[in-house]
C-alpha cells in the first residue's frame, strides 16, 4: 500500500486529468491550477471548504486569500498553526466568478474528498460554510441533515466513519466574516471546540 503522500500525489493527478469536469475548461483556458489541499497527513482535524476561489486556483493551495487570512487567524486565536491541520475543499477546481458550485460539480469531485477522508482519517471534520455542512451530514447520514448553519454552527456532532468514531463540527465559512466583526466574533467562540482534539 502506498504511503499518504503517495495516495493524495494519485488524487492530484487525477483531478489535474479530469477532463470531464465542467470546470476544466475554464481552468486551462486562465492558467488555473486544481486545488487538492494541504498540510498534515496525519491531522486529527480536517477542515473542509467549498470551492477555490482566484488565489487558490492560481496558486493551487487552498484558503490562501482573503478567506484564507481569516482562517489562519481563527486558528491562530486557539494556538493551532496550519501545518497541524488538513484544509481541503469539496470542489477542486475554481468556478468561474465565484459562483456557488453547481450539485453536478458537488457530485464528480466528492469521490476525491471521500479518498482524503480515508486515507488521512481525521477524528474531526470541521465543515466551512454551509455547501462543506450539507454534503458532509449527508455524507455521514445524521439526523441534522437539512437543517440550517445558523442552528448548528459551532456544535460537535457525532458521525461513524469506516475507520472509527468522529466528530463534525459545523462552522461558519470564513469569507462571512470578513466585513462581519459580530460574526468573526461569533466564529472564534466556535473554534474554540476545537481546541480539544488537539491535545493527547
Ligand atoms: N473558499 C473556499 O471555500 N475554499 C478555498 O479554498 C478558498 C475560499
Amino acid at each position: 500500500m502506498a504511503d499518504r503522500s503517495q495516495q493524495i500525489e494519485a488524487i492530484e493527478t487525477q483531478v489535474r486529468d479530469l477532463e470531464s469536469s465542467p470546470l476544466y475548461a475554464y481552468r486551462q483556458e486562465n492558467g488555473f491550477q486544481p486545488v487538492i489541499g494541504e498540510g498534515d497527513l496525519h491531522a486529527r482535524v480536517m477542515f473542509v471548504g467549498e470551492a477555490p476561489g482566484k488565489q487558490e486556483a492560481k496558486t493551487g493551495r487552498p484558503f490562501v486569500g482573503a478567506a484564507g487570512k481569516t482562517l489562519d487567524k481563527l486558528l491562530k486565536s486557539i494556538g493551532v498553526a496550519r501545518g497541524d491541520v488538513y484544509i481541503t475543499n469539496i470542489v477542486k477546481d475554481r468556478p468561474p466568478d465565484n459562483r456557488d458550485p453547481h450539485k453536478e460539480e458537488i457530485e464528480l469531485y466528492a469521490p476525491f474528498l471521500r479518498r482524503q477522508i480515508e486515507i488521512i482519517q481525521p477524528k474531526v471534520l470541521a465543515t466551512l460554510g454551509r455547501f462543506a455542512m450539507d454534503f458532509i451530514l449527508d455524507e455521514f447520514d445524521l439526523p441534522e441533515q437539512g437543517k440550517r448553519i445558523g442552528a448548528l454552527h459551532g456544535e460537535v456532532l457525532s458521525a461513524q466513519a469506516a475507520y472509527g468514531e468522529i466528530a463534525i463540527v459545523p462552522l461558519y465559512h470564513p469569507a462571512a466574516a470578513l466585513y462581519n466583526d459580530q460574526l468573526q466574533d461569533v466564529m472564534e467562540e466556535d473554534f474554540r471546540v476545537l481546541k480539544p482534539f488537539f491535545k493527547g
